[in-house]
């Protein structure tokens, strides 16, 4: 079976290096491995999606010389997908409403609660005890000590390396509490529309920063208890400014068209973030 890769991006802001590298080193490991290279837009946060983004992220990836398979997945035009996905969990008891307010969860949970990998204090339980009526706004959140129970064993993920050597790591979803999995706003969120996406492209190989390492675990219990194909996964270093920051949109990190503007050709990008020539297919 020939290996599917994917670049993700979300059109909130304009493309860093950071992302720069994660689409080089897709591009590099994809053609290793003779695989394909798919491009998909994640862009359910509807209010901060912009097509000027989606269409400048194309231009800049198109610019640095990355070619994808077929047209991209936009993540919009799918939430029947993503409802469809929501309703087997829910119908299996392993979703419950929650209208809590995040300054109702902030005074609920105190400023010493633990939190998710992500930061976020985890869900004190306050739905669960008390439930709210079905016209409030709500979201919908996994009931993680459900979730583990009918997932029925231990979760394992897959990684893999440059060379191909794979190693299984066991997974810890149970750090993530009860995760959101359907927002308020949209009928999904980031954990369930990258699972089942990754499932319906036929993703193999996921190669994305460290940043998003953790949600590998709640990820791979997910495609557990919705009967999705694990892809291996490879979590690469980020990419850092001279502080030692990560780059990121929300803090301006300086974007690649303006690295463009400047003079730099595509092939300096490529040498600064230390891939070599344009990669060609084996063939
Ligand atoms: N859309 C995510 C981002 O831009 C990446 C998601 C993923 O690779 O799973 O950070």
């Amino acid at each position: 079976m020939q290996p599917v890769f994917r670049f993700a991006p979300s059109p909130n802001g304009l493309l860093h290096l950071g992302h720069a590298f994660s689409a080089l080193l897709n591009e590099e490991l994809a053609a290793r491995f003779d695989g394909r290279l798919l491009l998909r837009i994640e862009d359910i946060d509807v209010g901060r999606t912009r097509t000027e983004f989606v269409a400048a992220i194309r231009e800049d990836l198109d610019w640095l010389g990355i070619r994808f398979h077929g047209e991209p997945r936009r993540q919009s035009e799918h939430f029947d997908d993503y409802r469809a996905a929501a309703s087997r969990l829910r119908e299996r008891g392993l979703l419950f409403r929650c209208a809590c307010t995040r300054g109702e969860l902030a005074a609920a949970v105190g400023p010493l609660a633990p939190r998710d990998p992500d930061g976020t204090p985890l869900y004190p339980g306050t739905c669960r005890r008390c439930v709210p009526a079905p016209e409030r706004p709500h979201a919908e959140r996994l009931a993680m000590d459900r979730a583990l129970a009918a997932a029925g064993g231990p979760v394992v993920r897959t990684l893999f390396d440059a060379q191909g050597r794979e190693t299984h790591v066991a997974c810890d979803p149970a750090r993530w509490g009860d995760a959101v999995l359907v927002r308020k706003d949209v009928p999904t969120s980031y954990h369930l529309s990258v699972v089942l996406d990754d499932a319906v492209q036929g993703v193999t190989h996921v190669v994305r920063g460290k940043d998003l390492e953790a949600a590998t675990d709640l990820h791979r219990l997910l495609q557990t208890l919705l009967g999705l194909p694990a892809p291996r996964c490879l979590h690469h270093d980020l990419v850092t400014d001279d502080t030692g920051e990560k780059l990121a949109k929300s803090r301006f990190s300086k974007p690649l068209r303006e690295w463009r503007r400047e003079g730099a050709a595509p092939e300096d990008i490529r040498r600064m973030l230390g891939f070599g020539q344009k990669p060609m297919p084996r063939t």
